[in-house]
């Protein structure tokens, strides 16, 4: 589960991370005040207004309606206003939104942290992240701060230090001690990455999460650390135990139809592609995607109904597949183990009658226990409903409704 970046400073923060001060706001009026305060804790006359929504490149992105950028500089208290007014409320299109874009509820009143001194500051980047083939948490370190990882890794992989953590003794200090020497730091600076890295490990594990990212970390021209950006990744199968962490989720920046979705228990991912799909158990449904790709389709979604797949459960499938507009067709792939295929397709039938007009093909490949009734209940049914045992047969017929 995503969150925040002003979540994510907050519960860094708690953990003694040293983060850019910043304040939320949800209107113009209120960054004025949020302003002011700023100026008062931490003595800071410039501000950065940035934009809150769940997707990285804000700085590069523009909101559609205005141009401006999604993270701006206000070098004053009466610049804030109109800067906030530039984003809040409109639709920011970065590299990682799509040309839709996300909509802009809240922006970050922050400290601006980038004064001039002595010497120039300096970002980083670091991360701390699941290796799940080495069963491990690894952090990663660049001194290309503030630019995409992806790209980092791609042209100069030299550039990026690892460190594997054992998950039986944890991080140890000459870890973190490695990590900031391959940083190029030294003294103040060097002791306060090392503090940084510790802290935001502790975090990372206090937390369930499965991704930290702070990109960038800055070296300011007085050699503090302190972390400008923040990503983080709740992992959502540990969310029971953090309920405080639980009640940060944002309904708003994820896909209505998965929303919905998980309020039915439904296990969906939305795709882009044409032949919706709905199939019992998570390899089957990989396994059925792989054909409607052999089939000369694409799928639309991931959708698991899991292994007791009743009329409920099948009509809540339905009614999520039909509300996506690029779905041509539905290609239904069910294995009767422990629910059987008569009762599956029973269900099929009374979903179809409940929801009425559906003017996508079906096509239902029902296997296992009681393959044979279940297709008879689908021919007898009367619907436009095509019903197949073999899946090579189920595949031939979606490549025949979308011909
Ligand atoms: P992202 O573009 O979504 O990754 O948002 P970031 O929080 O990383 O901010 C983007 C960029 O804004 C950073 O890489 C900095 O260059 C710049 N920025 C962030 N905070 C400050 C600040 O306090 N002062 C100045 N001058 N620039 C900042
Ligand atoms: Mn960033």
């Amino acid at each position: 589960m995503n969150i925040h970046e002003y979540q994510a400073k907050e519960i860094l923060k708690g953990f003694g991370v040293t983060i850019q001060e910043g304040i939320v706001v949800d209107s113009p009026e209120k960054a004025l005040q949020a302003a002011k305060q700023l100026n008062k804790d931490t003595g800071t006359s410039w501000y950065v207004v940035k934009a809150q929504i769940h997707a990285g490149g804000r700085g590069k992105g523009t909101v559609k309606e205005t141009g401006s950028h999604g993270v701006v500089l206000a070098k004053s208290q009466e610049d804030v206003v109109p800067t906030v007014k530039g984003i809040i409320g409109g639709t920011l299109v970065t590299h990682q939104t799509g040309e839709a874009g996300k909509k802009v509820n809240k922006v970050l009143i922050a400290q601006d942290v980038y004064y001039p001194g002595d010497s120039e500051p300096k970002e980083y980047y670091l991360s701390i992240l699941l290796d799940r083939a080495k069963g491990c948490n690894v952090i990663m370190a660049s001194t290309e701060g503030g630019m995409d990882i992806e790209e980092v890794a791609e042209n100069s992989p030299e550039k990026i230090v690892k460190e594997w953590i054992d998950p039986a003794i944890g991080l140890q200090g000459f870890q973190a001690r490695k990590v900031a020497f391959g940083l190029g730091l030294s003294g103040a600076a060097f002791k306060g990455m090392v503090k940084f890295i510790f802290s935001l490990y502790k975090a990372y594990e206090a937390t369930d999460s499965s991704m930290f990212e702070i990109n960038p970390v800055l070296k300011t021209s007085d050699d503090k650390i302190l972390a400008v950006d923040a990503k983080v990744d709740l992992d959502e199968n540990a969310l029971f135990r953090h309920k405080d962490l639980a009640e940060l989720r944002d309904l708003s920046e994820e896909d209505p139809l998965e929303v919905e979705a998980g309020q039915s228990d439904l296990n969906y991912v939305k795709l882009d592609g044409n032949v919706g799909c709905m199939v019992n158990g998570a390899g089957l449904a990989m396994a059925t995607m792989d054909i409607i790709k052999l089939s000369g389709g694409e799928p639309a979604n991931f959708l698991d109904v899991g292994g007791g797949a009743n009329a409920t459960t099948v009509e809540a499938g339905f009614r999520i597949i039909l509300k996506d507009p690029n779905v041509k067709a539905i290609l239904i792939n069910i294995f009767g183990g422990i629910v059987r295929c008569d009762r599956v397709a029973n269900g099929v039938v009374e979903a179809y009658k409940n929801i009425g007009d559906i003017k996508v093909p079906i096509i239902v490949r029902l296997q296992g226990t009681n393959a044979e009734e279940g297709a008879k209940i689908i021919e007898d049914s009367g619907l436009k409903v095509t019903s197949a045992i073999v899946l090579k047969d189920a595949a031939e017929k979606v490549k025949e409704v979308l011909a």
